[in-house]
């Protein structure tokens, strides 16, 4: 995949990028290295200091990194100054609790004394360069969500960004420059994927972390296995949305409908699979339907645009051949199902699809779904919802929307995934661990647990 700036609403490529050379990446390595040394020795109000004016500084350029973003992978505008000021929330979020999340723990003085210690206590002492492989769909807020926590832990980050992005990959480094980070606490690496596993295996990067495909995860993480390095994977993800008949379901229908296609619908936690209780099947199914129909698609510029196109043609493809395996084979299309035929919009443009009648021999059932597609299934009671939720290799999070206590229970208890949001669709905040169990990955991102993956968790003993 070439390094350059596609614009999806209409193919035409703005700007192309050579890749770095070994000597430039050399380069990189070694000024993430000696930074290091000295950057890790930095107080934890210096790295606030530092992020809270990057933070700043992002706010400042709001509008112009917005359509960056819009043009380089499609994302309607509101959402992309969405995305920019959620990064800035994060930022100040870890620049204020960092020093407190990553505070000396004292264990117990009976356990102190009885291993003999006069004192003891754990500290979180950063681990080094941090290699960061990040994808195009949130291509500022998956960077910031890992760089947030890294550099106030007192590493220093190596960003590859997905080959589409490289005018928000660049971006992100010139602002924590400008920001006053030194020079190697933040970096841009422009390679291709063929380029990361010798970076990886470079005895100066100290971990990993990959948002992004299955393949991509299992590439970086075998050879991050061989080098015994951590990893942190955030993979994909088909998030059950459960509707009970306890439900309010014009809410529960209406989330769904941002649920799905936020993001042109390319989302890791978007919800995929609409998992409806039988007695409110039809009633939820139009209301769903209807909203699908409702939504504007056009141009993403358009402050009036709720879906654009997918970032890439590679990724309609694939969506498209998702759809026709599941409508060869039975499905029915309540609406769209087919690429949208309108001259006007000559981009890489997909429409919201509602798919029924959905067995367990399609693709879609156990794929991701990564554009506007949902898929409804109907259970006849709450044992077979939990059935169908957990029936996919992945889990990263669930929706449930009910308001009878034990069904909640029982969801919290028995669905396969990272989170499980009740009576409103999964977001990410700065304060909640965001990840995965199973296919979809493993570790966590954000809150303490996120800033603590990428630490040396290290036991101090005194005699
Ligand atoms: P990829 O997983 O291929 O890309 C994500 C990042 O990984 C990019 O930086 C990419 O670099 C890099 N990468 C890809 N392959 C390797 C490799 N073998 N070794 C090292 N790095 C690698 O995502 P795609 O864009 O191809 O999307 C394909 C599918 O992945 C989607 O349809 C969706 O299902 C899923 N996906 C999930 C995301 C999520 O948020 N969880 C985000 C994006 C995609 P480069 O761009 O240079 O190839």
């Amino acid at each position: 995949m070439p390094i350059a700036t596609v614009n999806p609403a209409n193919g035409e490529t703005l700007k192309t990028y050579e890749a770095m050379g070994a000597e430039e990446t050399e380069r990189r390595l070694q000024l993430a290295e000696a930074t290091f040394r000295t950057y890790r020795t930095t107080t934890f109000a210096e790295r606030a200091r530092l992020l809270n004016r990057a933070a700043g500084l992002l706010d400042q350029d709001q509008e112009d990194i917005a359509r960056v973003m819009t043009t380089e992978m499609g994302k309607p505008i509101r959402q992309a100054r969405a995305e920019a000021a959620k990064c800035a929330k994060a930022m100040r979020w870890y620049a204020e609790r960092a020093e407190e999340l990553l505070a000396d723990e004292v264990p117990d003085g009976s356990d102190v004394r009885d291993s003999g210690a006069v004192r003891a206590r754990v500290r979180y002492r950063p681990l080094g360069p941090v290699l960061a492989v990040m994808p195009w769909n949130f291509p500022l807020w998956q960077v910031i969500r890992f760089a947030a926590p890294a550099l106030m832990a007192g590493n220093v980050g190596l960003l590859k960004h997905a080959s589409n992005v490289p005018q928000t990959a660049l971006y992100l480094e010139d602002l924590f420059h400008r920001a006053g980070y030194p020079e190697g606490a933040f970096q841009t690496l422009l390679i291709g994927s063929g380029a990361v596993e010798e970076v990886l295996r470079d005895e100066r990067v100290k971990a990993a972390t990959l948002t992004g495909s299955e393949p991509a995860g299992r590439a970086v993480a075998s050879v991050a296995g061989d080098m015994v390095k951590k990893t942190v994977l955030e993979l994909g993800g088909s998030d059950p949305y459960v509707v009970m008949p306890s439900a309010d379901l014009d809410r529960a229908a209406q989330i769904a409908v941002t649920a799905r296609v936020q993001n042109n619908g390319q989302s890791c936690i978007a919800a995929k699979r609409f998992i409806v209780h039988t007695d409110v099947y039809e009633a939820f199914a139009e209301r769903f339907v209807a909203g699908m129909k409702a939504l504007k698609v056009g141009d993403p510029m358009d402050e009036e645009t709720e879906v654009g196109p997918l970032a890439t043609e590679q990724g309609r493809t694939d969506l498209e051949e998702l759809v026709d395996d599941a409508t060869r084979s039975g499905a029915t299309a309540l609406c769209g199902g087919h690429r949208l035929r309108r001259p006007e919009l000559p981009g890489w443009y997909y429409p919201p699809t509602v798919l029924a009648d959905i067995t367990r021999e399609m693709r879609i059932h156990r794929e991701e779904a990564f554009g506007p597609v949902a898929t409804l299934y109907r259970a006849g009671d709450l044992d077979e919802a939990v059935l169908i939720a957990n029936d996919t290799p992945f889990g990263l999070s669930s929706n449930v929307w009910t308001r009878d206590d034990a069904e909640v229970e029982r969801f919290e208890r028995d669905l396969e995934a990272g989170s499980v949001y009740v009576n409103g669709m999964t977001a990410s905040h700065p304060a909640f661990p965001f990840g995965g169990a199973k296919r979809s990955g493993y570790g966590r991102e954000l809150s303490g647990h996120g800033i603590r993956e990428f630490c040396n968790i290290t036991t101090v003993w005194h005699g």
